[in-house]
């Protein structure tokens, strides 16, 4: 039984192709044991990852390259569940991070099995966005109906947040990597540090659960191959329909959930957290889709032209309301805040970030 073994071939002879090497992890242990630090000065971060040994933490990700460590926790994670959830899914799969800039993922299906690739674009860029929305948000305890329109402590502060937004959207537009946009690293996200990073990982994780779901849907023998345009070449994929792109959401939300409740039942003690973290499962396909709507209609306003990934994908908003309808029975409106919150928060910016946009030219 060495067939994953025959998939990871597949995987370096698919890098190889393409003339990918994979991603270096380049924080350093400093870095590491200094995030580690930030993540449990708060209550609720020192009742969550106080107990962690960052020891291990540090030899996992030395053993590894790029964002693979990250991919390896969420896709074993995923696949446990689905595995329960799923008995008659028998197909074999590997998650891989994939060194393209690209703001995807995508199931590929070898003859050894699927390959879950996703790129280092989406987490860089996911883990920037949630950074700049969380260096907004007012200091927990400032009340918000003072904030300007809920969010800013004053117009410019909006304008600066905007115009980090912009950076990050047109460098992803531009080049696909972040190009006058500031490199994130960890720590930088200050107070906000936890949910920067609770919000990044909600986001991985549906996207994931979103490629596991078009294998477990049988999406990927129906359809007919096509080509997608990355900065590296073309990747030959199956081309989805608007149909299986929703079916494909609505799994991914109930597999999340399920996750979710599977946890609630092994850590009964940790009511609260485990409260915060059904928001942010929300949350994850939630800020996703808003990003999408807004690199799209950046994009629109740049160059008149709609981004390829509309042939295959509903649009953004679309795919939003039918997740919070799979959501919305597991916790009512409550479950739904935190994502409300993120929509909110967009729907402010989005006139500002394409104002910026227009007028700006990189130094
Ligand atoms: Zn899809």
């Amino acid at each position: 039984m060495t067939k994953l073994a025959d998939l990871e071939r597949d995987y370096q002879q698919l890098l190889k192709e393409h003339g990918l090497q994979p991603n270096v992890f380049k924080a350093t242990e400093e870095e590491v044991r200094q995030a580690y630090a930030n993540a449990v000065s708060t209550e609720i971060g020192s009742l969550r990852w106080g107990k962690i040994n960052v020891d291990r933490i540090l030899a996992i990700i030395n053993n590894s390259t790029g964002y693979q460590f990250l991919v390896d926790y969420l896709s074993n994670k995923l696949e446990r569940t689905i595995r329960r959830l799923y008995p008659s899914f028998d197909e074999r799969v590997l998650a891989r991070d994939f060194p393209t800039g690209s703001f995807n993922a995508l199931a590929h299906p070898t003859p050894n099995g699927i390959l879950l690739l996703l790129n280092t674009g989406l987490v860089r860029f996911m883990t920037e966005a949630a950074w700049a929305m969380a260096m907004s948000f007012p200091n927990p305890g400032e009340v918000r109906k003072d904030m300007y329109e809920g969010w800013w402590t004053s117009a410019q502060h909006k304008r600066q947040t905007a115009e980090t937004m912009a950076r990050l959207v047109l460098s992803y537009l531009l080049i696909e990597k972040p190009l006058c946009g500031k490199e994130y690293k960890p720590g930088q996200g200050g107070i906000w540090e936890m949910y920067t990073s609770y919000l990044a990982m909600a986001v991985f994780n549906f996207v994931l659960a979103h490629e596991f779901a078009h294998a477990i849907e049988g999406h990927l023998t129906s359809g007919s191959a096509i080509l997608l345009s990355t900065p590296v070449g073309n990747l030959s994929l199956i081309a989805k329909n608007h149909k299986q792109e929703l079916e494909a959401d609505e799994t991914a939300a109930l597999i999340l959930i399920v996750q979710w409740s599977e946890d609630a039942k092994a850590n009964p003690a940790e009511k609260e957290v485990l409260a915060i973290n059904s928001e942010f499962v929300v949350s994850g396909p939630i800020l996703f889709f808003n990003l999408d709507s807004l690199i799209t209609r950046v994009e629109n306003e740049l160059f008149g032209k709609k981004i390829p990934q509309s042939l295959t994908h509903p649009p953004a908003m679309e795919r939003a309301a039918a997740v919070r309808k799979v959501f919305y029975p597991f916790g009512g409106d409550s479950i739904l805040m935190m994502a409300d919150g993120v929509t909110d928060w967009f729907s402010k910016i989005e006139k500002d970030v394409v104002d910026v946009v227009k007028k700006m030219t990189c130094p």
